[in-house]
C-alpha cells in the first residue's frame, strides 16, 4: 500500500474501536496520517521521576513516579475497600485511592514504578489522583505494559492526553500505526535537506514519537518545524502566483494631469515615504496582473492621499475607483475628506466629463485638468438618490465611488471599475478580498490596495498576510504633536479623576475639541454600538453596571458643565444625525460642539486638528490597537495632546498591562509587537484569517521569525527553478491539501 494511502486510513481498522472512538473524541483524530501529526508535548526519561513541585488541582496529569506506601482498609461509613497508595516524585509524596479495588494491592507493590494519570484532586489537604490509570515498568505485568516496554526506549513520550485516554495508550497506538508504516512522501525538497542536515520525513516521524535520544528529538523537532515554515510559506507564495495570473487592465496615465495638479494644490510636501509608496503603487497598477498590495501606516501617515493620488491615475486612464470604508459614518467622512482634498479638482457636481471623456480630454487637450466625481453611496441614500448614484455607477460618469464594504456585496454595477482602496484591513478578510476579486470583469479585475492603520509586525506580514505585497509609510506627517497618555482610575482615585473633568474644561475653553469614548449606548444590558466591532471589546465576564455609557455620560456632563455644548454619536443615531454632529464638531462655529461622547464610531478616519484630547471610558475593555487608533484621533494639528485611559474598578493582569503597554508609548510597530505578545499566537495565525490550512504544532511566529524569514527566502529562490511545480505537487502529495484552496482534500 502506498504510504499516503496508509497515512489515510481510518484509525478504527488500525487499531480498533475502543481507541480510536477516544482519540476521535478528544482530539478529532480519525486517520494514521492525524494521529501521527499528533506529537508528544514533552519526554520523560525512565527512572527520572516527575516532580511533583509544578502540579495543579484540577489538571489532568501523566507524572512518572514510584510507589512508597500501601495501605488498604475498610471504609467506616460504606461497606467496602479502599486502596491508599503513595507514590513520590523522590521528595514529595501524593496519594493514589482506589475504592472496591483490593486487587491491585498485587500489582502497586512498594518500590515499584510507573506512569500514573487522572486528573488531581485534593482530599485533606493530599493531593490525591482517584482511579488513576497507570503502567508499571518491570516485567510480568499485563501484555499492554510488554507492548508498551517493548516500544518505550529510555525516552518516554508524553502525550497530550484527556480523560478518555491516557499518553501511553496513545503511544501504543502511534506504535502499532509507526509499525507498518513506509516511507512518506517528503514535501521538503532534496537539496535542501542536504543543505541543511534535516532528517527526512518518515525519520523525523518515527524520532518524534520514538526518540531513541535528545539529539533525536532535537532534529526530529527542527526539521518538523522547518517543514511547517516551508509548506505555508509555499502556499504563500504559490498565491503570489496564481495573483499574477489573473488579469488587469493595466491603468497608466499619459500625462498624471490629475495627480500633478493634486500635489500642486497642497498645502504641504509629500513626504519621502509617501512618495515612495506613491511609486510602488503606481508601478503594480501599470501590471496586467492585479494589484494586492498593503498600505500600513500608523494613524495619521498620510495613507487617504496616497491613495488618493493612486486614484487619479486610475481615473486619468479612464478607469474608475472605489473607497471602502468599514462603516457608514467613515465612508460619508471619507466623501466629504477627499472632496476637500481635491478641492477645485472635484467636480461641483454638474459638468462632470466620463471617464472615457476624461482620458480622451487628458490626452488631447493639454493643460485643461477634467474634473472628478466622486459618489457616495449607502444605505441612507433617498431612494431616488441611490437610483441616481447607481446609473453614474453604471454609466461611468461616476469617477471615485466612495461606500462601505456593502458595496461589494451587492451587486452595484460598475462601468470599469479599476482599482478599489480598502480603508482598514483587519475589518476586511479574506473572504471579501476573495468576494472583490470575483467584481470587474474576468479579464479585467480589479487592482486592490488595502490600508491599515495597524502595523502588521513582520511576524504576522510573514505569514497571515504573506501573499500580499506590503508598503509602509513610517513617517507620520500629521502627528507631530506630542500625546500624553494616563491611565486614571476613577474610583482609586477621585483626585486625579477629578483633574481630568478639569482638563476638559480648560481645553474647552482654549477653543479645542474634546472626545469622550464609551465602550456601549446606554445603560441598557447588551446595547453596544453594532458599528463597533464586538470583537474587539474583552468582556471581562462580570455585571455591566461599570461600563459607562454614552447616554450616562451625556446626560451627566450636560447637567455638571452647562457652558460646555455636548453631544453624542453612536451607530443607532441615523446617518443624517452623525453627519450633522460630525459637522458641527468639525467647525469652528457658534454653538458648535465642543465635546463628541461617542462609541468607537469614531475610530478610524476622523480628522480633527483642533482635538486635543479624549477620554477612554472602560479603556480595560479595548485591545492594544483600538486604543491606539482611538489615540490617534488627537494630536493631529500642532497641539499636544492628552489621552485619558479610564480603567474600571476591577482590572484583571492583563487588562491592566494592556493600558500600561499603549500609555508607554505612540510607536504603532511597537504597540502592534506588544500586543501579538500580549495575546499569543493563537490569534495571530487564526485559520480563518490565514486562510492556510496547514496548521501549525511546532512553528512559532514570534520566536521562530528567523527560520521563517530564511525559508521564505529558500522558497523565493526555489519558485524561480524548474523544481517549482514538482515542489507543489510533493506539498499537496504530503499535507493532503491543495494549495490554490487551502483546504484539506
Ligand atoms: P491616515 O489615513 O494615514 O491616518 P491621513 O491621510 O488621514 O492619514 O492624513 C492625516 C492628516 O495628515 C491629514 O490632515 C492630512 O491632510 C495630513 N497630511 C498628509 N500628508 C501630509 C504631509 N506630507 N505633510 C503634512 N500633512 C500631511
Ligand atoms: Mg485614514
Amino acid at each position: 500500500m502506498q504510504a499516503q494511502e496508509y497515512v489515510n486510513r481510518s484509525l478504527k481498522e488500525l487499531i480498533g474501536g475502543k481507541t480510536a472512538a477516544a482519540l476521535s473524541k478528544s482530539f478529532g483524530i480519525e486517520t494514521a496520517g492525524e494521529l501521527l501529526n499528533h506529537y508528544p508535548r514533552r519526554y520523560a526519561e525512565r527512572g527520572q521521576l516527575t516532580s511533583f513541585d509544578r502540579i495543579e488541582i484540577g489538571k489532568p496529569v501523566t507524572i512518572m513516579a514510584t510507589i512508597s506506601a500501601v495501605t488498604a482498609r475498610r471504609m467506616k461509613t460504606k461497606r467496602g475497600f479502599v486502596l491508599v497508595v503513595a507514590v513520590t516524585d523522590g521528595k514529595e509524596q501524593m496519594e493514589l485511592t482506589f475504592f472496591n479495588q483490593k486487587w491491585r494491592e498485587k500489582e502497586l507493590r512498594v518500590g515499584r514504578s510507573g506512569l500514573f494519570a487522572g486528573t488531581v484532586n485534593e482530599y485533606h489537604g493530599a493531593r490525591t489522583l482517584t482511579h488513576p490509570q497507570y503502567q508499571l515498568f518491570g516485567s510480568g505485568d499485563s501484555s499492554d505494559l510488554e507492548a508498551f516496554t517493548d516500544f518505550a526506549g529510555s525516552i518516554i513520550p508524553v502525550y497530550p492526553s484527556s480523560q478518555a485516554i491516557t499518553s501511553w495508550q496513545i503511544a501504543a497506538a502511534v506504535d502499532v500505526v509507526l509499525a507498518s508504516l513506509d516511507e512518506l512522501p517528503d514535501p521538503i525538497p532534496l537539496e535542501l535537506r542536504v543543505k541543511h542536515g534535516l532528517m527526512d520525513r518518515s525519520q523525523a516521524i518515527r524520532a518524534i514519537h520514538q526518540p531513541d535520544s535528545h539529539e533525536d528529538i532535537e532534529r526530529a523537532q527542527f526539521r518538523l518545524k522547518y517543514q511547517e515554515a516551508f509548506v505555508l510559506q509555499a502556499v504563500l507564495e504559490y498565491r503570489r502566483q496564481e495573483r499574477r495570473t489573473m488579469s488587469a487592465i493595466a491603468r497608466q496615465s499619459k500625462k498624471h494631469v490629475l495627480r500633478e495638479s493634486f500635489d500642486q494644490s497642497l498645502p504641504f510636501d509629500l513626504t519621502d515615504g509617501q512618495i515612495k509608496v506613491g511609486e510602488e503603487i503606481e508601478l503594480d497598477l501599470r501590471g496586467t496582473s492585479p494589484m494586492m498590495r498593503l498600505l500600513q501606516g500608523d494613524v495619521g501617515s498620510g495613507k487617504t492621499i496616497v491613495a488618493l493620488r493612486a486614484m487619479l491615475e486610475v481615473v486619468e486612464s479612464g478607469g474608475q475607483a472605489a473607497l471602502l470604508a468599514p462603516t457608514e459614518v467613515l465612508a460619508a467622512q471619507h466623501f466629504e475628506s477627499l472632496t476637500a482634498l481635491l478641492g477645485g479638482l472635484s467636480d461641483s457636481g454638474t459638468d462632470y466629463v466620463s471617464p472615457s471623456e476624461s482620458s480622451r480630454i487628458s490626452e488631447s487637450r493639454e493643460g485643461l485638468d477634467p474634473k472628478v466625481r466622486i459618489t457616495l453611496l449607502t444605505g441612507s441614500l433617498t431612494l431616488p438618490a441611490r437610483k441616481q448614484a447607481l446609473l453614474d455607477i453604471a454609466s461611468g460618469s461616476s469617477h471615485i465611488v466612495v461606500g462601505t464594504h456593502a458595496l461589494i456585496q451587492d451587486h452595484v454595477d460598475f462601468f470599469d471599475l479599476g482599482f478599489v482602496v480598502v480603508d482598514e484591513q483587519h475589518r476586511f478578510g479574506v473572504e471579501q478580498r476573495a468576494a472583490l476579486m470575483s467584481k470587474g470583469r474576468q479579464e479585467a479585475r480589479p487592482h486592490l490596495l488595502v490600508m491599515t492603520a495597524t502595523p502588521i509586525p513582520r511576524t504576522t506580514a510573514l505569514t497571515v498576510f504573506g501573499d500580499l505585497d506590503i508598503s509602509t509609510l513610517h513617517e507620520a506627517p500629521s502627528m507631530r504633536a506630542p500625546v500624553d497618555t494616563y491611565v486614571v482610575s476613577p474610583q482609586a482615585n477621585p483626585t486625579h479623576a477629578a483633574r481630568v473633568w478639569e482638563r476638559m474644561q480648560e481645553e474647552v475653553a482654549a477653543g479645542n475639541r474634546v472626545f469622550i469614548v464609551c465602550a456601549s449606548i446606554s445603560e441598557t444590558a447588551g446595547d453596544l454600538d453594532q458599528d463597533q466591532d464586538p470583537g474587539h471589546l474583552y468582556s471581562q465576564g462580570e455585571s455591566r453596571d461599570h461600563i459607562v455609557s454614552v447616554e450616562q455620560s451625556l446626560a451627566e456632563l450636560a447637567q455638571r458643565y452647562p457652558a460646555i455644548t455636548f453631544a453624542g454619536l453612536h451607530g443607532k443615531m441615523k446617518p443624517e444625525e452623525k453627519r450633522a454632529v460630525m459637522k458641527s464638531f468639525r467647525s469652528n462655529g457658534a454653538g458648535a460642539i465642543d465635546v463628541l461622547v461617542a462609541t468607537t464610531v469614531i475610530e478610524v478616519g476622523v480628522d480633527i486638528p483642533e482635538a486635543t484630547m479624549m477620554i477612554i471610558h472602560n479603556a480595560e475593555r479595548f485591545g492594544i490597537s483600538q486604543l491606539h487608533q482611538l489615540r490617534g484621533r488627537i494630536g493631529r494639528g500642532n497641539k499636544p495632546g492628552l489621552c485619558i485611559l479610564m480603567q474600571d474598578r476591577f482590572v484583571n493582569p492583563v487588562a491592566q498591562q494592556r493600558l500600561e503597554v499603549v500609555a508607554s508609548t505612540r510607536d504603532g510597530f511597537e504597540l502592534a509587537q506588544r500586543d501579538l505578545e500580549l495575546r499569543g499566537e493563537g490569534d495571530v495565525l487564526g485559520l480563518e484569517q490565514s486562510g492556510a490550512a496547514t496548521s501549525l504544532r511546532l512553528l512559532r511566529v514570534i520566536e521562530d521569525l528567523a527560520l521563517i524569514e530564511s525559508v521564505r527566502q529558500e522558497v523565493g529562490a526555489l519558485a524561480h527553478t524548474d523544481q517549482w511545480s514538482q515542489t507543489i505537487a510533493a506539498i499537496e502529495l504530503a499535507e493532503f491539501i491543495r494549495v490554490d484552496q487551502l483546504e484539506k482534500t
